[in-house]
């Protein structure tokens, strides 16, 4: 079995003490690659600290809409820009991707929102590298900011929506990030949004530490959690589990497998 956790926050004190135990037992249960998202600035140095130590996580750098507090907007943006031109080219240094970044309209700000989303979403074009998206209550305006951007590639995270609200991004070129929202029978919108959407489509995730699964405590929630994602998953689908799970690491693969521009690496040597 293949597993792939497309985000996770493996940084965070919940695992950071002793990841090297926690990557080897969660590869007994297949979980072979993971994504991690950074916060703000701050975590763009342990990243990729962490992706140098760990070669089976690939991580991702940005300015996340819930922590504006932390961000000095203009400083931020030149500083990921400068990081990625100069790190970018390094296949070692793991970054695959721009995010965590989008919008939560269950927060204040909504305009410097849109501006940092914005802003990153052109980063993100001009290195052409897939985001990862934070999209609560946001939908609509995630949807007009990305197709104006030009960001053909990228995963709306914890995707929680209606099928037809999935299918706009899909209609972008995103993946879906499943979660452990299709394990709560109330979330009756998402689960049948998942449930019909084509297989090529989606995409895995925990989103750990912070979302759980329906019996634990908010903020528990561990990589492990990725094999009840799929067996629920796998219970709402058509298809056989082994398809799935094959499909699935695939699509998983095809966002965050940086082609690395022939020139560039050329002119390393
Ligand atoms: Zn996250």
């Amino acid at each position: 079995m293949a597993f792939f956790d497309t985000h996770c926050h493996l940084d965070f004190v919940q695992f950071a003490d002793r990841l090297k135990q926690h990557l080897s037992d969660w590869r007994r249960l297949g979980i072979e690659r993971y994504v991690v998202p950074a916060v703000d600035r701050d975590s763009w140095v342990s990243l990729q600290a962490l992706a140098a130590d760990h070669e089976v996580c690939s991580i991702a750098l940005g300015l996340h809409p819930c922590f504006l507090s932390r961000h000095a907007d203009e400083d931020d943006l030149q500083a990921l820009d400068a990081l990625l031109v100069s790190r970018l080219a390094f296949e070692e240094s793991g970054i695959v991707a721009v995010g965590e970044i989008g919008l939560d309209y269950r927060l204040d700000e909504a305009a410097r929102q849109c501006a940092l989303f914005e802003a990153q979403l052109s980063v993100a074009a001009q290195h052409n590298l897939p985001v990862i998206v934070h999209s609560v209550r946001a939908h609509a305006d995630v949807y007009r900011l990305i197709k104006r951007s030009g960001v053909s590639s990228g995963v709306i995270h914890a995707f929680a929506g209606s099928y037809e609200q999935a299918a706009q991004f899909v209609s972008l070129g995103f993946k879906i990030g499943v979660g452990s929202t299709i394990c709560f029978e109330r979330a009756v919108k998402t689960r049948k949004a998942i449930a019909k959407l084509p297989l090529a489509a989606l995409v895995l995730e925990t989103d750990s530490p912070d979302m759980a699964l329906p019996n634990q405590k908010k903020g528990s929630g561990s990589p492990a959690d990725l094999r009840h994602i799929f067996a629920v998953l796998c219970a709402m689908r058509a298809e056989s589990a082994a398809e799935i799970e094959l499909a699935l690491y695939a699509n998983s693969k095809q966002v965050f497998q940086r082609k690395i521009n022939s020139e560039i690496k050329a002119t390393r040597v």
